[in-house]
């Protein structure tokens, strides 16, 4: 496999010129900040953040063991996601492949762009089927995406077969680690400096809980990197949320005793669901929820809504159906739950 950076660019982000901020432009020490139209009367938000993150870049690099300059911070992963597409995929003519079952936002940033959208299934199993999968990648094929552990299975998919997809294809491997907190599997971000076509996303909206910050990871090789800030809108990451991530960033602790937490209540929930009679299958989960196959999902569903609890229903989706996806919560919740459940 022959990895070129350069043709995988779309040729209008190539020669792009990216929009210069006021805070771009001037980066020093001065008293007086006339140059970006904000207003001078002080408040906690009256100055636009630093466009390039640098103190949270610092932080969560020595925090990931990556260099400043691997990694990318969105609005969410999902702008992440979003900007991938914008860089790497010339509308009405390129392709992306997802295997599925798996995390909506692909397909929907797909349709967004215009890139046609190729999907193969995963196995029943919910794990890569790399003959297939290898199969489907065609000439125009610029990105893959695999999400592990996968959403809505909840699964991690095997290392070795992300491995093979690595050496075998020149677009680029984005392997979602949105999970990744929950599980001890070893994140991609390792194999960074030996595939140049790897991309990994994290996010602080799960284990670290923080989905209302909007603060999603990317990380890559130095070249790909700089493709994604040159098309990023310039302040993408709010002030507060700079400045709140920095500080809970500091306390891993509290974030691994509230993973902990999760994990055990992820045992019991899944001991306890099998117990249940309109539980036909509890699929195994490295993810902080769990996929179930029931006896009338949809009515499941209902029924659990009338009772206040809302769940998610897959059933719809490839592989999963008659499947609900349940976020593991307090244990009080998950009790409510479980009797719910058990009462229908
Ligand atoms: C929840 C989730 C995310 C998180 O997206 P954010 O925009 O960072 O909140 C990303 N990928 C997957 C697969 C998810 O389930």
């Amino acid at each position: 496999m022959q990895f070129d950076l350069n043709k995988l660019i779309r040729e209008n982000i190539k020669v792009l010129k990216p929009y210069s901020s006021a805070r771009d432009e001037f980066e020093g020490e001065a008293s007086i900040f006339l140059d970006a139209n904000e207003s001078p009367y002080p408040s906690s938000y009256n100055r636009y953040p630093d466009p390039h993150q640098k103190k949270l870049k610092q932080k969560i690099s020595s925090l990931k063991n990556v260099k400043e300059a691997q990694l990318f911070l969105g609005n969410g992963s999902d702008e992440a996601i979003d900007l991938l597409f914008r860089a790497f995929c010339e509308p009405g003519v390129d392709e992306v492949l997802i295997p599925q079952p798996t995390y909506g936002m692909y397909s929907v940033s797909a349709a967004i762009n215009n890139v046609k959208m190729n999907q193969v299934a995963l196995t029943p199993s919910f794990d890569i089927d790399l003959v297939t999968t290898l199969q489907a990648i065609t000439p125009k094929t610029k990105l893959i995406f695999l999400c592990s552990p996968n959403n809505p299975s909840g699964n991690l998919l095997s290392p070795n077969k992300i491995l093979e997809i690595l050496k075998a294809f020149n677009g680029l491997v984005i392997i979602d680690e949105a999970y990744i907190d929950f599980t001890t599997s070893e994140s991609f971000i390792s194999k960074l400096s030996q595939y140049k076509n790897l991309v990994v996303l994290q996010t602080l909206s799960k284990a670290w809980g923080l989905a209302s910050l909007r603060l999603g990871m990317c990380f890559a090789s130095k070249e790909i990197i700089p493709v994604l800030n040159k098309i990023k809108p310039p302040y993408n990451i709010s002030g507060p949320t700079q400045a709140l991530a920095l500080e809970r960033l500091d306390d891993i602790e509290t974030k691994n005793i509230l993973v902990n937490e999760i994990l055990e209540q992820r045992r019991t929930l899944a001991k306890e669901l099998s117990s249940i009679k309109a539980v036909e299958h509890v699929f195994p989960s490295d993810a902080n929820f769990i996929l179930v196959r029931v006896n009338a999902a949809k009515q499941v569903y209902q029924k659990l809504l009338t009772r206040g609890i809302v769940v998610r229903d897959r059933s719809n989706i490839i592989l999963c159906n008659d499947c609900l996806r349940i976020t593991v919560g307090t244990p009080t919740e998950n009790k409510i739950l479980l009797d719910e459940l058990n009462k229908l």
